[in-house]
């Protein structure tokens, strides 16, 4: 089962999200295990301070690197992993593009945390010293890392065997390079029409029931993510 922690300061952000369909679902399976982790349980005082002002000036406040630094040390051993299996994951638009090799790369781990920046970001030095992948999940600056979880934990879960249902079919869409295969996809009902002249059909080839034949418009039909 791989189990993801999540070290946020809104951990009341991710409520209807992992209540809700095949997350949720995975969770009642037993295939994912997804903890929330206040920051501010981590903080020394009893304002639970969790920012500070940044060196040099700036427009907003930096998470601390110690609070960070004791929830990570504290939440590694909630699960004993060989460390090859465990990854520590930093959201920020600098780090490197999110996409669906690394996903599956992270599939295949027992055990990933993630921490969810704020304000004006995070102390550097959790970068340098506590996180093993620096991820940015696009071009353009989000107001916090929870956002950035999530859509690694959906992408991430959909790879593993059974979250989706059908695992010789999930197997079929994965390529040799660990991509994903998508193509058009269409239901019922064969041809749409609620007006005049309109007349939205469903390509041929797909009701046919020759599977070479799908399969051939599949292929080029397709894109690899
Ligand atoms: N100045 C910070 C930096 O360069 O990392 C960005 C601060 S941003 C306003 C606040 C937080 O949102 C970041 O620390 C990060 O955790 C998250 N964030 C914002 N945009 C993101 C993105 N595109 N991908 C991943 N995380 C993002």
């Amino acid at each position: 089962m791989l189990r993801f922690d999540i070290i946020t300061i809104f951990p009341e952000i991710f409520d209807s999200y992992l209540g809700a369909s095949l997350i949720n679902r995975a969770q009642k399976k037993k295939l994912i295990k997804v903890k929330l982790h206040d920051l501010r349980k981590w903080t020394p005082d009893r304002h639970k301070t969790v920012d500070d002002r940044p060196y040099g000036g700036g427009i907003g406040m930096v998470l601390k690197v110690e609070p960070i630094y004791k929830a990570v040390r504290d939440i590694k051993k909630l699960k004993r992993v060989d460390k090859r299996k465990r990854k520590i994951i930093l959201f920020t638009p600098r780090g490197k593009q999110f996409d669906q090799k690394t996903a599956y790369s992270l599939s295949k781990l027992s055990h990933v945390i993630m921490i969810c920046g704020r304000y004006e970001g995070v102390d550097e030095r959790v970068a340098r010293h506590i996180a093993d992948m620096k991820l940015s999940i696009g071009n353009y600056v989000l107001m916090g890392g929870e956002l950035p979880s999530m859509v690694v934990i959906e992408t991430v879960a959909r790879l593993i065997p059974r979250v989706l249902g059908k695992p010789k079919l999930l197997k079929e869409r994965i390529t040799k390079e660990k991509g994903f295969i998508e193509y058009s996809q269409y239901t019922r009902p064969e041809i749409f029409s609620s007006k005049k002249k309109m007349n939205w059909k469903v390509p041929k080839v797909l009701l046919s029931g020759n599977h070479k034949k799908i399969q051939e418009w599949r292929e080029k039909h397709k894109k690899v993510i």
